[in-house]
């Protein structure tokens, strides 16, 4: 059980805080720059964004393999800065699992309790607790070489929990992974979690695996975070065009539009297109004739509609994914794609009108891509 607490922690790669203190240097020096979250006892926290971004610096950071360049970090109220890895009570798994080719899975596990100098019956009774938690129970006689993939990272991930750490943390440990097996084990490191009550990291490029493992996500940036919350909400609250465009499959669609006042109200407009699409009420004291924004809406939010009321516009691309149909329609020089389950079928050219759900239309400044509220 661990609360984790990070303080404007930044991180720089060759030089040291000493130099930092010295000379200024370029923000973009920094693998991590002013990161500060905190993770509640037992919560499953998913660090979530693009490869090179940071995430394995931080989790590096918290496990003590790296140096913090400035800020602080707790343990619950104890500061880990200068504490030694092995005294932080953290269980680590990372995507090589490097397992010891020439033990078996049982001796593998064992590893770390022998070099503690456990009882060998204690050490019995953790792997027969930890074992059935990732299916490795059956694998206990096998070397590494006999193992797939994601038996490989099952007997990873039962090795960094088998000493009932405080805190786990796992980099990308579903990356290796074919589709199916990592669906599998996705909901199995959920269901461990559950049972063993561990404050869990995840850090993850795949943004289905965070917002479906993970009870709260971190969306990092170039080092930044960009913003924290429930799957839900970065999902349906997106503080910026880069989250709106990182959260979703497909991603919400970004529009540059112009904003048209006329005597039925305000319109979005769309450079070299005819489309027009009605601003929901609730953004009229935000909006003015003429202003330039992004409109954020989700493939989903993007409804067929028969009301010929609409402005008229020719499909670009159809595509049939069986369970659900893919439109793509152009808008200027932007591409709007819009998902549905009816099965509907078309042709390219052919003629279709659009409703855009209002609830679930997002604003971005054309600027700073910052969302309006
Ligand atoms: P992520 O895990 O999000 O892909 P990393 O934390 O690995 O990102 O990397 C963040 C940044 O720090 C990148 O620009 C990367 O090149 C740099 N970096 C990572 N490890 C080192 C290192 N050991 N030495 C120098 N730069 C590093
Ligand atoms: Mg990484």
């Amino acid at each position: 059980m661990a609360r984790l607490t990070l303080q404007n922690i930044y991180k720089r790669y060759e030089d040291g805080p000493k130099n930092f203190l010295k000379k200024p240097v370029k923000l973009n020096d920094y693998a991590v720059k002013d990161l500060s979250f905190a993770c509640s006892d037992r919560s499953f926290i998913g660090i979530l964004g693009p490869s090179g971004c940071g995430k394995s610096t931080t989790l590096r950071m918290i496990a003590g393999l790296e140096k913090i360049t400035q800020g602080k970090m707790f343990i619950d109220d104890v500061c880990i800065n200068d504490l030694l890895p092995k005294d932080r009570h953290i269980g680590l798994a990372f995507e090589d699992y490097a397992l010891y080719p020439p033990l078996s899975v049982y001796e593998n596990l064992a590893f770390n309790l022998k070099a503690k100098g456990l009882p060998v019956s204690d050490i019995k009774k953790a792997i027969d607790r930890v074992a059935p938690l990732l299916k490795v129970d059956e694998l206990l006689t096998m070397k590494p070489s006999a193992l797939s993939g994601g038996q490989k990272q099952r007997v990873n991930i039962a090795r960094a929990i088998i000493r009932q750490p405080g805190l786990l943390l796992l980099d990308e440990p579903l990356s290796h992974l074919d589709g199916k097996m990592r669906q599998t084990l996705r909901q199995e490191i959920k269901r461990m979690h559950r049972e063993i009550e561990c404050t869990t990291i995840i850090v993850t490029h795949d943004q289905i695996e965070a917002m479906s493992i993970a009870d709260t996500i971190i969306i990092m940036k170039d080092g930044e975070l960009q913003q924290i919350g429930t799957p839900l909400e970065v999902y349906d609250d997106p503080v910026s065009e880069f989250v709106a465009g990182f959260i979703g499959e497909p991603p919400m669609n970004l529009l540059r539009s112009v904003i048209v006042k006329t005597q039925g109200g305000f319109f979005f407009t769309f450079t070299g297109s005819d489309l027009q699409v009605k601003v929901p009420e609730r953004y009229n004291s935000v909006v003015f004739d003429g202003m330039k924004l992004t409109l954020g809406v989700r493939p989903v939010d993007v409804l067929i509609t028969d009301k010929a009321s609409s402005t008229p516009v020719p499909v670009a691309i159809y595509e049939n994914f069986g369970d659900e149909r893919r439109v793509s329609i152009r808008v200027g020089g932007d591409h709007l794609n819009l998902t549905t389950v009816a099965e509907v079928f078309y042709r390219r050219g052919d003629i279709i009108h659009l409703e855009f759900n209002s609830e679930k239309t997002h604003l971005f400044n054309a600027e700073t891509s910052v969302a309006i509220k």
